[in-house]
């Protein structure tokens, strides 16, 4: 157990006190509440202190009397009834059993019958409780994000009793499994504003960006742009060995592309343009209806990949032909995604067999996946907008904090026209694998995830001009809706303790 200062170590001994794991902090956090507890908490936390993982503190504004009080502020808790300035609302589901046991019937320490307390004045109780993350923290939301649990129970049932395959429309298991996906494809239409038969199901954005460049032919012109995830980038360099002609545009140091260089770039054989919705590294977030608006003037096809925008941002679909998607982007499961493809556009399969999707996707549908990604686009639908407020407030928090408290640190990207929970941040003087091995507590990444392990500097920070000693030692936060204030608050102090600690490493 890490020590800490004071009487905290002793269990029990107020009244009311929650036993945390290896050890208990009730008697700092009852005295003095969760301003005393929590920096001591996050002290531990930073050093690898082992507690409770959920329970920060438990504070007693007032005194507590007997078990009606404490019922009474736990009912508080459980309504989600704030009875002081200082109490936070707690999801008591995600409280193990053990825990809300404890804050009806708080362990005593037999022994000491005179338990300290805070105000023997007043008759209310406050329960603060804050929740504690587990460990480590997740804050790679870029890379891929957890599953809904309400994503996870519309799927079960199509792994079991509606197995059947959408294609086997003569019996009814094979019709159950065939409506899903029909459901599946309007719900999916429906989020993006287009018609059903517009929309086809991949095993993913990688899939549907090589089957929308698939479109190209030698001697075909294709605008793309640097900033491009790489199943963009690869197969354009092997269209281009094979015969296109591709021009690149490049974007300013903010990352975003001028429409007025792509009016410039397009030529009479121009076919195709992808433009990415949003980038997963830098989280700049392009003009896709302008883009796209200026590709229709011209007849020109205009793609987007919008796998890091869709769910997260309100995307203008107006002018995009072709796009692509991803249900692991928008906690929804892996291995599926999809294409938007408008009517009219023919394009050529890249797996050729059943003839499935229209004949664009050969191979039977993933029904379960399917049906969990329409009920993640459901679940964006109504949620994004919420979100997209509060992570933008969580996520310049932690902007304004990493810039304010920790020297030599410069963000990548815009502040404005970005996505909500993403933060690129290099440090001057550091590796970013160090930096990432310090920061151990934190799941992180150095860029996309595709590319770890690729020790090149990354492409997108270098089209932006960022220097190539700071591109190497960049971070990327992805904030997402499992991060907290307090997940940032101990991001902060991780990062002023280890970066200059390994800048003093490095120098000695
Ligand atoms: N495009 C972008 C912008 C992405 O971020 C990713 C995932 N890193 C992909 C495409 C590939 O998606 P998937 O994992 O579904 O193949």
């Amino acid at each position: 157990m890490v020590s800490h200062s004071g009487p905290s170590r002793e269990r029990h001994r107020v009244r009311g006190t929650v036993t945390l794991g290896a050890g208990s902090i009730g008697d700092a956090v009852s005295q003095s509440g969760i301003e005393k507890a929590y920096p001591q908490m996050t002290q531990m936390y930073a050093d690898g202190g082992r507690f409770h993982p959920r329970i920060v503190g438990l504070e007693y504004r007032r005194r507590m009397e007997n078990r009606w009080t404490l019922l009474s502020a736990f009912i508080c808790v459980i309504c989600g009834f704030v009875p002081s300035v200082r109490t936070r609302r707690v999801n008591v589901r995600s409280l193990p059993a053990r825990i809300c046991r404890d804050l009806i019937h708080p362990q005593m320490d037999a022994g000491d019958s005179t338990p300290r307390r805070a105000d023997a004045a007043s008759r209310h109780a406050a329960v603060i409780i804050s929740l504690m993350p587990e460990l480590p923290v997740y804050m790679d939301h870029h890379a891929t994000t957890p599953v809904d649990p309400r994503v996870v129970e519309a799927m079960l049932p199509f792994f079991t009793e509606n197995f059947g395959n959408p294609a086997s429309l003569t019996h009814e298991h094979g019709r159950r499994a065939s409506n899903a996906v029909e459901d599946a494809r309007f719900g999916i239409a429906r989020f993006f504003g287009v018609q059903p038969n517009e929309v086809y199901f991949t095993a993913g954005a990688t899939e549907s960006n090589n089957i929308a460049l698939n479109l190209l032919l030698p001697g075909d012109h294709f605008i793309t742009s640097a900033m491009e995830h790489k199943s963009i980038l690869v197969p354009a360099q092997r269209l281009e060995r094979n015969g296109v002609e591709v021009t690149m545009l490049h974007p300013d140091s903010e990352g975003f592309i001028d429409p007025e260089e792509l009016r410039t770039a397009l030529k009479p054989n121009t076919k195709l343009v992808s433009v990415e919705a949003a980038n997963g590294e830098i989280g700049t977030l392009q003009q896709v209806g302008v883009l796209g608006a200026i590709c229709r003037e011209r007849g020109v096809l205009f793609h987007s990949d919008v796998t890091q925008a869709a769910g997260k941002v309100p995307l203008d679909m107006m002018n995009v032909d072709l796009a692509a998607f991803s249900a692991h982007k928008l906690y929804g499961p892996k291995g599926i995604g999809g294409m938007i493809v408008r009517r009219g556009i023919r394009i050529e399969p890249v797996m050729l067999g059943g003839g499935q999707e229209k004949r664009v996707r050969s191979g039977t549908v993933n029904v379960p996946g399917v049906v969990g990604m329409v009920k993640a686009f459901r679940i964006r639908g109504e949620e994004m907008i919420a979100e997209c407020e509060w992570l933008t407030a969580l996520r310049n928090e932690l902007w304004d904090r990493v810039v304010a408290e920790v020297p030599g640190a410069f963000v990548n990207g815009p502040r404005e026209r970005r996505l909500p929970g993403n933060l690129n941040v290099s440090f001057d003087r550091v590796e970013a694998d160090s930096v990432m091995m310090a920061l151990r507590h934190f799941s992180l990444s150095s860029g996309s995830a595709c590319s770890s392990g690729d020790r090149s500097a990354s492409p997108v920070l270098t089209a932006i001009g960022v220097p190539e000693a700071l591109a190497y030692g960049s971070i990327r936060f992805g904030l997402g809706k499992t991060n907290t204030k307090e997940h940032v608050a101990l991001l902060v102090d991780d990062l002023k303790r280890n970066i200059s600690r390994l800048r003093e490493t490095s120098a000695a």
